[in-house]
């Protein structure tokens, strides 16, 4: 047989999978894949289902339904005070995913240089290299996510296309501060380069924590591009709703790659996602309240059992250094062994980069109803206490 594509082959089944699926086979609570469980809006999923019975079965506009890029553009003023032309700078996409597929594949000329943050999520580099783009990878590193300000100097270059930049960051819980983003703006600037700003998780930022959108910083409205995705806001990942909102100049690639990739995505669940967005304050603070009550509860319960906790500042992730508990192993070894050994799922840290040298990092996944917490506090401790 003739080799498939190289680029793409060269890659595994995504850990997500591998351990969800482990998680299935061994009956392990599922903390690894971040999908949430108990937190989706009843009314949202009634209006999904009447605007599947009631409204059109067929191709919705390739942009997405007006009602939803309107509420797409009320939803930027009302947050960010980003004032955006919901006909011209926003469309509609299969989850965030396809989004960031859509812009890669929109802007990026071969030999293009990408400048990317690891830990990363894992859909980006394979995309990256299919489009023809040179990945120019710089870490944070646990336990105190800084940014290397001198690495993204020497990263950044004439040949730099664009900044991957994805704040509230998954895995690490790092929500870039206004200072971090000035200077990635500075760097923007004196390169001429876009930034692609993967801000799935712009409505989980606790305490503190602001999201500010890269896009609102002076200069950076025709540089950046924001992906967003219903799924996090609304705890229902499986919708994939997902949309990219930018200058319509950006726009039109972005928009030439959506039309040969997906071309639309379900009518019923953006008319839904259209109704969710207008929530009131109530939502959004609560939203937020509730994980930030289940990061609470899943980190004083891994730190009375003797983890190392990490502080999360956004997302919905929590990281522990497993070392004080004395396992002897790497991160991969005690993801499976925990889902084993004592029926609780998570996701090693090392996964989401390239290669690293840190290797003892588990992530834990908050989004979970409390009871399914509580009952992985307790096997945790049942099993570490034996052991
Ligand atoms: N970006 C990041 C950082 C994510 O964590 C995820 C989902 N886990 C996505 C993008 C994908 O979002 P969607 O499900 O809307 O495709």
């Amino acid at each position: 047989m003739k080799p498939a594509n190289a680029v793409l082959s060269s890659y595994g089944t995504t850990i997500f999978e591998v351990m969800s699926l482990l998680a299935r086979e061994t009956g392990a609570i599922n903390l690894g894949q971040g999908f949430p469980e108990g937190l989706e809006p009843a009314d949202l999923i009634e209006a999904a289902a009447r605007a599947l019975t009631t409204g059109s079965n067929q191709y919705p506009p390739m942009l997405g339904l007006p009602e939803l890029r309107r509420a797409l553009a009320d939803h930027s003023r009302r947050f960010y005070g980003l004032e955006v032309d919901w006909q011209k700078e926003v469309a509609v996409t299969s989850g965030a995913t396809e989004a960031l597929a859509c812009v890669l594949f929109g802007l990026i000329e071969p030999g293009d240089e990408v400048v990317l943050i690891e830990p990363l999520y894992d859909s980006y580099l394979p995309i990256i290299r299919r489009a023809g783009g040179i990945p120019k990878l710089v870490r944070v590193e646990p336990p105190h996510w800084t940014l290397p300000r001198q690495a993204l100097e020497e990263a950044f270059s004439e040949r730099t296309k664009l900044l991957l930049l994805n704040s509230p960051m998954n895995p690490s819980g790092k929500v870039f501060d206004a200072d971090e983003l000035a200077f990635l703006a500075g760097l923007l600037e004196r390169y001429d380069a876009y930034a692609l700003c993967d801000e799935v998780y712009e409505h989980l930022v606790f305490g503190e924590n602001r999201h500010i959108p890269l896009m609102t910083l002076p200069g950076m409205r025709r540089r950046c591009v924001r992906v967003g995705s219903a799924g996090k806001i609304f705890s229902l990942t499986g919708w994939k709703v997902g949309w990219t909102i930018a200058c319509p100049e950006l726009m039109t690639p972005i928009v030439k790659a959506h039309q040969f990739l997906t071309f639309t995505t379900p009518p019923n669940l953006q008319a839904a996602v259209a109704e969710g967005l207008a929530k009131d304050d109530a939502y959004y603070d609560g939203l937020r309240s509730g994980l930030a009550r289940r990061r609470d509860l899943l980190a004083q319960g891994l730190e009375k059992i003797g983890f190392s906790v990490l502080p999360t500042q956004g997302s919905y992730f929590l990281n522990v250094d497993f070392r004080p508990l004395g396992f002897e192993g790497d991160d991969v070894a005690f993801c499976r062994h925990i889902t084993t050994e004592a029926g609780v799922a998570a996701i090693p840290v090392s996964a989401f980069y390239q290669q690293s040298d840190v290797t003892h990092f588990a992530r834990f996944c908050f989004a979970k109803s409390e009871e399914a917490l509580e009952e992985a506090i307790a096997r945790l401790a049942r099993h570490f206490s034996r052991s």
